[in-house]
């Protein structure tokens, strides 16, 4: 790790203009690591651009530096000589194409990253991609100001769920410790993260839950939100975050389905879990990926064979 780390640090130093990029459906560990990263390179006197498919979801509206990010661009891709690649485990999920004769350099920490880079920094036992651009701030010796402060706490408090899943660290509660005795405000950031909601929001929780589903054993539990829903109370896909945790708090409850239709018969799934069972796997089974407690993937056909197919493969396997 150490090698690739200060690798990094040196063609920061040595290159002049950076293309920083990260996956598709923005959260806010990939849009905090991004803008805390464009600060660390202006302070380095350094050209950098954001580059990313989907729009900021209005939650992350506060970041210091959302300005910054870019959907679409005149510039030519190929001018840049870098690409940084942030919380991001293969180039298909970027939605975007970049040309191949840039550096890329891809941080990361997806435990199924396909390692794409020129140079790959890829740690799973990090609580999220924030954690390490505080490792990287630190390595460059820049100082963490407000924008860089703000960006790097988001993104660890968004990843770990408010310090709750498993990925939560000593190291992480550290950084978050050293960052708020930096001045960052905790209950100013979870107020705008997770306090922002409005009426149809809360009305498309209700949607959701009220056709909670859980198997006669009581520890595979899923919902589900038709394409209608999202039309009719005029909502995105994005404002369902945090909803998969819900099924997730039932004691019995070891794993937890998310069904978004986003268009006829195309799934977003979210896969959650408690404890041993790795849903990255499963999620790869359907093209997707992510972490063990947390993972998703896209699939296209009817929901109950889908759901048939995912429930036999936990229980089958005996994952619990
Ligand atoms: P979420 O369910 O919140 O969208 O995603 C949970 C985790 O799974 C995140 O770490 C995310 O990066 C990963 N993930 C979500 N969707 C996909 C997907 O379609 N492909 C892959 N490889 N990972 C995904
Ligand atoms: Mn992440």
């Amino acid at each position: 790790m150490n090698n690739t780390i200060n690798k990094i640090v040196e063609e920061l130093k040595k290159y002049s203009t950076f293309l920083i990029t990260s996956h598709e459906s923005g959260d806010g560990d990939s849009i905090g690591s991004q803008l805390a990263l464009a600060f660390m390179l202006q302070k380095m006197q350094k050209e950098a651009i954001i580059l990313n498919k989907d729009p900021v979801p209005e939650m992350y509206d506060f970041l210091p530096g959302v300005e910054k990010i870019q959907n679409e661009t005149t510039r030519n891709l190929a001018d840049f000589q870098v690409v940084l690649i942030l919380d991001c485990g293969s180039l298909d999920r970027l939605g975007l194409t970049i040309p191949n004769q840039n550096l890329f350099i891809n941080i990361d920490h997806h435990l199924d990253n396909d390692n794409f880079g020129y140079l790959n920094w890829v740690m799973p036992e990090m609580s999220s991609t924030a954690e390490m651009i505080y490792l990287l701030c630190k390595s460059i010796s820049l100082p963490i100001d407000s924008a860089i402060g703000n960006n790097i706490f988001t993104g660890i408090l968004t990843d770990t769920g408010s310090f709750r899943f498993s990925n939560t660290t000593s190291q992480c509660l550290h950084i978050a410790g050293e960052l708020v005795e930096g001045g960052v405000k905790p209950s100013f950031i979870v107020n705008k993260v997770y306090e922002r909601k409005n009426y149809a929001q809360l009305l498309l929780l209700g949607e959701a839950l009220s056709d909670l589903k859980i198997t006669e054993d009581g520890k595979i539990a899923y919902i589900y939100l038709k394409n209608e829903i999202f039309q009719k109370l005029e909502v995105d896909i994005s404002d369902t975050e945090g909803f998969v945790n819900y099924p997730l708090s039932i004691a019995s409850v070891k794993v937890v389905l998310f069904f978004k239709e986003i268009s006829k018969n195309y799934f977003k799934i979210s896969f959650r879990s408690k404890g041993q069972i790795n849903v990255a796997a499963i999620a790869e089974m359907f093209n997707g990926g992510g972490h063990h407690n947390a993972a998703g993937a896209k699939v296209k056909g009817n929901l109950l064979p889908i759901l048939d197919k995912i429930t036999e493969v936990i229980t089958k396997q005996q994952l619990y």
